[in-house]
């Protein structure tokens, strides 16, 4: 390609709505333009990015088996209702919809779950045809409340989605473990640092997931590592090892006037100076109070956890799922606004406790509380908590449920072996689920078995952000000039520059020999012909990215050329070797990600 055609537009100065590095260096760089509020056309240099990265995903999942297939976008709410997920969505409202003129809705691919059932159910009749995987790269669509950092989170973007069905558990575990492996090796090939995680099945469903993370400060996610062993897990779902508790307290329960002290701090503080030399924050019960709306109405409750703990909603989600399940799914959780905290305590918020002044539906502490030790609980009375209440003593008029509710911390203790716990900050790129029957038991998608038996299909889901990923990569490989693009996703392998007085035939010549023999073997080379002086091309490119840089100097009087990998040092290099020796880079880059992937177990 010649850069005068290209069309490159760079911006020397940070854009200001771009907060971190693959935002800024994608806009700089030319590779995004924004079109609207997480809405982003990918220009040339992004979509040659986009697609190398396609490839690579869509070749490693078919090298698992999958067959690869195109879903529509539109998707008939009917078939939404089938697995009663119409409702979940339409409540956390990420789905976008659309109507035609019939006045039909439409929801907008935000996943593809019912629209591959409907097809299994299909076209996979006997478990003769079982396992099989489908799967797309495609656009998907979301509404999320804040579109940003760039392709990082958007409204609309490609999404590799692949679902896998089976007549035994045993056959999905295998496919689960074949897909792990072969998200593994995409990141590999795509040069990213990626590693799997424990995740929580969230709004999908399902009964085992893991999702795949690469690690950088300004990711979305907060991920808890072991430092003795390989638990990793995100911090919606990560456990800790149970610690045992005890301490001395007052004996007995006396209500004590806290006046103006409402935060587990301040009562501490408090009730310390007033003698009660027993009371730190993690002795004092911290209420929270939400409301969870769930299909046909609304139900309270109140999270009981350690004063030193942090309540985590998507626990406490899972939590009412599980324990309430007569009322079928939370649609939506938030906690309380102030004047529905006084009208379910009584009191002023801050004071609120596990007292039969409380008007909650439903009431969970967390499964670490000790129930047999005296804490400092709220009164549900305002500016007055109570000092020394026992759980299992004093609350007993009450039905206190026990799950996991609060957040894992730096510190806390691996749920596998001895060692504590760190947390880490990530980008999910990727995600698998064990879906269990979910989908095809709700939409009645069955095969006849060995047994001669219709039996619900076993399913797996697995998706991959080809688009996060590729701003992912950018977070990855960049440096204060630009972006260091991984060799397997460059848009172009190679820039060659010519540095000469306009008419210094030997120069062009030369740049001229070395774009056609790197073309003629098949490498993605750029010819830089742009009348602009060099530093203003070596700046370019160095945002741009580009791998390989020869630039066709001085030296071409002497036979050689200067070779500047974008992540390395320059050298001079024989004239007459030069295209040689970036195809050898170039074919020696690509297998080393190769050789990384088939390193994978
Ligand atoms: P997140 O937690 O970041 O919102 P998710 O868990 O909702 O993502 P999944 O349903 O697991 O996403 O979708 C599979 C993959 O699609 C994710 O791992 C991610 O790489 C990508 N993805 C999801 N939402 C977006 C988005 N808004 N913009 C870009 N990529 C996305
Ligand atoms: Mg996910």
């Amino acid at each position: 390609m010649r850069a005068s055609r290209m069309n490159l537009v760079t911006l020397r100065e940070d854009p200001s709505e771009a907060e971190i590095a693959s935002h800024r260096l994608l806009l700089r760089g030319g590779f995004l333009h924004k079109s609207g509020a997480g809405l982003y056309l990918y220009a040339p240099l992004l979509k040659r990015v986009i697609d190398k990265a396609s490839r690579i995903v869509a070749d490693e999942i078919s090298r698992t088996g999958g067959l690869e297939v195109t879903m529509p976008i539109m998707q008939e709410q009917a078939l939404w209702e089938k697995s009663g997920r119409w409702t979940t969505y339409q409540a956390s409202r990420t789905m976008l919809t659309v109507r035609d003129r019939g006045g039909q809705v439409f929801g907008l691919a935000p996943t593809a779950e019912e629209v591959v059932t409907d097809y299994a159910a299909t076209v996979v009749k006997s478990y003769k045809q079982l396992p099989v995987t489908f799967f797309q790269q495609h656009t998907k669509f979301r509404d999320e409340i804040r579109p940003r950092f760039g392709l990082m989170r958007v409204k609309e973007f490609i999404m590799m989605d692949a679902y896998s069905f089976h007549d035994a558990d045993t056959s999905l575990d295998q496919t689960y473990d074949a897909m792990r492996v072969a998200y593994l090796r995409t990141f590999k090939r795509l040069g990213l640092e990626a590693f799997a995680v424990e995740a929580d099945s969230g709004a999908i469903g399902g009964n085992g997931s893991h999702e795949f993370m690469v690690a950088a400060a300004v990711g979305e996610d907060a991920i808890l590592f072991c430092s003795g062993c390989d638990y990793a897990a995100n911090v919606e779902r990560a456990t800790r090892r149970a610690v045992a508790v005890t301490w001395e307290g007052a004996a007995t329960a006396t209500s004590v006037e806290t006046p103006k002290v409402g935060t587990i701090e301040d009562v501490t503080k408090f009730l310390t100076a007033a003698g009660h030399t027993w009371v730190t924050a993690g002795r004092c019960l911290k209420c929270v109070l939400y409301v969870a709306k769930i299909t046909g109405g609304e139900v309270t409750v109140a999270a009981f956890v350690s004063g030193d703990r942090q309540v985590n909603e998507v626990k406490l989600t899972n939590a009412i799922n599980r324990q309430v399940h007569d009322r079928g799914p939370v649609l939506e959780l938030r906690p309380m606004h102030p004047e529905e905290v006084v009208a379910a305590t009584g009191a002023k918020p801050g004071f609120a406790g596990p007292t039969t002044g409380l008007k909650a539906n439903y009431l969970i502490v967390d499964q670490s509380v000790p129930r047999n030790l005296p804490m400092v609980v709220g009164a549900n009375r305002t500016d007055h908590h109570i000092v020394g209440y026992r759980l299992d003593r004093d609350a007993a008029g009450l039905t206190l449920l026990s799950d996991d509710l609060v957040t894992v911390e730096t510190g806390d203790g691996c749920p596998r072996c001895t060692a504590t716990l760190a947390q880490k900050r990530g980008i999910e790129v990727g995600h698998i689920f064990k879906l269990g029957t979910k989908y095809s038991a709700a939409m009645k998608a069955e095969f006849t078995g060995q047994d001669q038996k219709l039996h619900p299909f076993i399913m797996g889901c697995y998706g991959i952000g080809t688009s996060r990923v590729v701003a992912a990569a950018v977070e990855q490989h960049n440096d204060q000039d630009g972006i260091r693009w991984p060799m397997a996703i460059a848009p172009y392998h190679c820039v060659i520059v010519p540095v000469g007085k306009p008419g210094d035939t030997a120069v062009e010549g030369a740049a001229q020999s070395i774009y056609d023999a790197l073309l003629a073997a098949g490498i993605e080379a750029v010819l830089d012909d742009r009348d602009q002086k060099p530093g203003v091309k070596f700046k370019d490119w160095d945002l741009i990215g580009i791998p390989l840089r020869i630039v066709c100097g001085r030296g071409v009087a002497e036979g050689l050329v200067e070779l500047k990998p974008r992540d390395g040092a320059a050298e001079n290099i024989p004239l007459a070797s030069a295209a040689e020796v970036v195809i050898g880079r170039v074919r020696a880059a690509l297998s080393a990600s190769q050789a990384a992937a088939d390193a994978v177990r």
